[in-house]
């Protein structure tokens, strides 16, 4: 499973003590999962001296283009060269306040691919659209739109994120995560076939130490991406800890 944390704009070199506890808890009792930190790009190449293997280092998002005259944005190949092996792209708190589209999240993840990283796609719908009933549509439309053709599971994770459950502390219930991945499986097998079945599906909102044996028990859940309980290393491990074995 992929168990992926994204600090979002968290992170000082003083964090890095809580890199140093993951890194030494994993190698004291190893988590047989992939383990990915996504920290801000000022952070990234200091992880990777610190990982030792035992945690991958990713991006939180990435410009389409390679360089350019483009102001504050790192692109995918920044990201790989500083040791990067993936990025999220299409995260909701970037399509809710950068104006990411799904055609941005698709270039991003086309970007991602061509700099040698993997892609974690995020789709997620708002809590009018779920009270209207229109989840599936709107994340069927997402998926749709921002996962560009030649998607496989080397290189892509989609991470279904209800937009209502980040930081919030509310999640949906074990039964609704359980349908939502079974209909994205549906959707991904019917467009990419052999390859769609394998792609995994995360799930990611509110995810935390005491939910997170049960979401990840969810079938079809394929791992989870975290946001607030990755910052700490003991709630991260407790999520790491929480993963069925790998067969
Ligand atoms: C996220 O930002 O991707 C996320 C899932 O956040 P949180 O776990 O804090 O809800």
């Amino acid at each position: 499973m992929l168990i992926a944390g994204n600090w979002k704009m968290n992170g000082l070199s003083s964090t890095l003590d809580e890199v140093d506890a993951l890194i030494r808890a994993l190698k004291a009792r190893p988590a047989g999962q992939d383990v990915l930190v996504c920290p801000p790009a000022t952070l990234i190449s200091r992880l990777v001296a610190r990982a030792d293997g035992m945690v991958e280092v990713g991006g939180q998002d990435c410009h389409p283009k390679p360089s350019g005259t483009f102001t504050g944005d790192v692109s995918a190949e920044m990201l790989r060269d500083a040791g990067a092996t993936w990025t999220i792209v299409g995260h909701s708190e970037r399509r809710q306040y950068q104006g990411d589209t799904d055609k941005l999240v698709a270039a991003k993840a086309q970007a991602a691919w061509r700099a040698g990283l993997g892609a974690i796609i995020c789709i997620g719908e708002t809590e009018a659209e779920r009270n209207a009933g229109k989840e599936e549509e709107v994340v069927d439309r997402q998926l749709a739109a921002s996962v560009p053709d030649g998607a496989a599971a080397a290189r892509t994770a989609i991470a279904y994120e209800p937009v209502w459950a980040i930081g919030t502390g509310r999640t949906p219930t074990n039964e609704e995560i359980a349908r939502m991945h079974a209909h994205l499986r549906g959707e991904l097998s019917k467009r990419f076939g052999p390859a769609g079945r394998a792609i995994p599906i995360l799930y990611g909102g509110s995810v935390n130490p005491k939910n997170a044996k049960e979401i990840l028990a969810v079938p079809e859940v394929g791992g989870v991406l975290v946001g607030g309980a990755s910052l700490k290393a003991a709630d991260f491990l407790t999520i790491i800890a929480a993963a069925p074995a790998q067969s």
